[in-house]
């Protein structure tokens, strides 16, 4: 059974660099459009479909720590 996971981004740490779009594998992430932006007015990241595995490379490459990562308990 492939694994279920799911980002949570801290909006306000978010710079729109777009480094950890590169990283995903299964295009599950995308920055927001330019009209929505956090307070310093960049575009942050976004999650746009449910093909997240909780595999972290996103995490891991983001310089800011602004995503954390959560997968989906495995229930036996
Ligand atoms: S945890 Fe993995 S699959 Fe999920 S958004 Fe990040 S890079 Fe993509
Ligand atoms: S989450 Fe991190 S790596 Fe991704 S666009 Fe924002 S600052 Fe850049």
């Amino acid at each position: 059974m492939v694994k279920k996971g799911k980002i949570e981004v801290r909006i306000e740490h978010c710079k729109g660099c777009g480094l950890c779009l590169t990283t995903c594998k299964l295009n599950a992430i995308a920055l927001s459009t330019a009209d929505v932006t956090n307070s310093s007015g960049y575009p942050y990241v976004i999650m746009i479909n449910e093909n997240c595995t909780g595999c972290t490379m996103c995490a891991i490459m983001c310089p800011d720590q602004a995503i954390d990562v959560y997968r989906e308990q495995e229930h036996s």
